[in-house]
């Protein structure tokens, strides 16, 4: 045995679920993963918000959206179908960048490009938006699987001052999306003031990078062995009064 290995403690396990079909409105998405799947209490369940959507039934026809005059003008800043840009605008509270791309606050508070509507891994013509709500989703996901896990719903999204995308949480249940680290002592005995860690989105970069972005079709990873804090209720949104970046976007 290596040094290296000798010196390092198990922590936790990770499992791509094989087998999921291609889904369709109406699948019932926790039948499928169990039946693939022996969950044990403690499991955090990721899903890519993609199948999610779909089973939803959250496609949608471009032909069935009317652009407005503000829609259009939009288009012509981020060289998109004005229809598509619609749809964006449907699913959003509040735009927050117009151009080069479109930023956009949606229903249910996450910030993502496109209100992270998808054209990829849709199979055809149309669009699929997110989850209407995939907090709610995630709970009623939670409660059919029937055990004492954590599901995380995930989207690929980018992130502003970084290059590349990640995996990041868009809804959970089970879970409290954040860790408080506030008054636990550091190494020296000092105790933290203000650490909030995210890792609902901690687990989701992580989700996503076993999911892959393409036609690999593993759209479910389970993780085991973590210890995180139950709950729920909280959120990795920032809310909006609370949000100094967010002003300064508006021009
Ligand atoms: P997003 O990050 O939620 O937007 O989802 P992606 O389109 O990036 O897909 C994430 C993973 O799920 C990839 O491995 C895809 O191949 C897979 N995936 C997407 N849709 C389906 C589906 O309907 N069935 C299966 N089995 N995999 C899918
Ligand atoms: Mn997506
Ligand atoms: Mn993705």
């Amino acid at each position: 045995m290596s040094a290296s290995v000798a010196a390092s403690v198990p922590s936790m396990q990770c499992f791509i679920i094989l087998g999921l079909p291609i889904i369709k409105e109406g699948d019932d998405i926790a039948s499928l993963v169990k039946s693939l799947f022996d969950f044990q209490d403690g499991d955090v369940l990721c899903l890519a918000s993609t199948i999610v959507a779909k089973s939803e039934g959250r496609f949608r026809e471009l032909e069935g959206y009317h652009p407005t005059d503000r829609a259009v003008e939009i288009a012509r800043n981020v060289g998109k179908d004005p229809r598509f840009v619609q749809a964006v605008l449907d699913e959003s509270t509040e735009v927050l960048l117009d151009q080069p791309f479109l930023l956009v606050v949606t229903r249910f508070g996450h910030v993502g490009v496109n209100a992270g509507i998808d054209q990829s891994n849709v199979g055809d013509a149309r669009i699929l938006l997110l989850p209407e709500d995939p907090g709610r989703s995630a709970k009623r996901l939670r409660t059919e699987l029937g055990k004492d896990c954590a599901v995380i719903i995930t989207d690929t999204c980018g992130r502003p001052f970084r290059a590349g995308v990640a995996g990041v949480a868009i809804g959970w249940a089970g879970i409290a999306a954040l860790r408080d680290w506030r008054g636990v002592q550091d190494l020296h005995g000092k105790a933290l003031e203000i650490t909030l860690e995210a890792i609902v989105d901690e687990i989701a970069a992580a989700a996503n990078l076993l999911m892959g972005e393409a036609g690999d079709g593993t759209p479910a990873v389970v993780f085991r062995g973590l210890k995180y804090p139950s709950g729920g209720g909280d959120s990795v949104f920032m809310a909006k009064d609370k949000d100094v970046i967010r002003p300064r976007l508006k021009r």
